[in-house]
């Protein structure tokens, strides 16, 4: 039997993914710089806050209150109070967060319908090939295992961005975060950009879907995926 499902409420992506997000495992949405990553994680965590559960989130490029207040409107401030937002400033800061979210989902005294992590990896990032990198690694590994651990253990969606390189062999856009994000990831995204507000989620990898894709567009009330029927 499939896994609980959190609709994302943008109907094009909740079809390609049997209902919606996982409530047991990670998600990872990559794809390139406006490809729709952080408007993707916002538009889930409105609509959780909206329904009244709380929504823990990482925000690592520190523009997510400005983004919400233009999806969300005049509902900003109740929304805010179904927020713990945390903006990490380095990768050790970030790992501390990450500790501290997964701790109290798992704790349980809140509500917690949804974990965010946007970006997972762009400090982890700026330690490649630099004298941190183990240490970046590590740190990125026992992160992502805190995420899994608490998806299973609290029933909480756990949404998780990671940005993309460009293959010099062929061309392709693959994921930054190495072999232990897309392995410990049960459901894979990859996000493109068509023209205009034109995106496309690819699914690259799911415990009981097949690969397919899903069509939607950015909106200045957040993503629109076309009607539910
Ligand atoms: P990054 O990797 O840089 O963090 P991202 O994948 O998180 O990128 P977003 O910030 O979610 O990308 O998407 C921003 C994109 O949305 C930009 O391309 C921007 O032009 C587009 N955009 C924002 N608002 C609108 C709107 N109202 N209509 C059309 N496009 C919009
Ligand atoms: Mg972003």
């Amino acid at each position: 039997m499939g896994a609980d499902r959190l609709p994302t409420g943008i109907a094009s992506v909740d079809r390609l993914l049997g209902g919606g997000l996982e409530t047991d495992s990670v998600t990872e949405v990559y794809g390139e710089g406006g490809s729709g990553k952080t408007l993707f994680c916002l538009d889930v965590a409105h609509r959780v806050a909206q329904e009244g559960r709380w929504v823990f989130y990482i925000d690592t490029e520190g523009v997510s209150v400005d983004r919400l207040r233009s999806i969300a409107g005049a509902n900003l401030e109740k929304l805010l109070k179904r927020f713990l937002l945390s903006t990490p400033k380095d990768l050790e800061e970030q790992t501390d967060a990450v500790r501290t979210a997964c701790a109290l989902a798992r704790e349980g005294r809140r509500p917690v319908g949804l974990l965010v992590v946007d970006s997972a990896t762009a400090y982890y990032r700026l330690s490649l090939s630099g004298p941190d990198e183990d240490d970046a690694r590590q740190a990125l590994s026992l992160e992502i295992s805190d995420l899994v651990v608490t998806a299973m253990r609290a029933h909480v969606a756990v949404l998780v961005t990671n940005q993309v390189w460009r293959s010099i062999r062929d061309g392709t856009l693959e994921p930054v975060g190495g072999s232990f994000l897309n392995h410990a990831a049960k459901t894979i995204l990859f996000f493109e950009r068509l023209p205009g507000p034109r995106r496309r989620a690819i699914l690259k990898k799911h415990r009981d879907r097949p690969e397919g894709s899903a069509d939607f567009r950015i909106t200045d009330q957040g993503l629109d995926g076309g009607s539910s029927a």
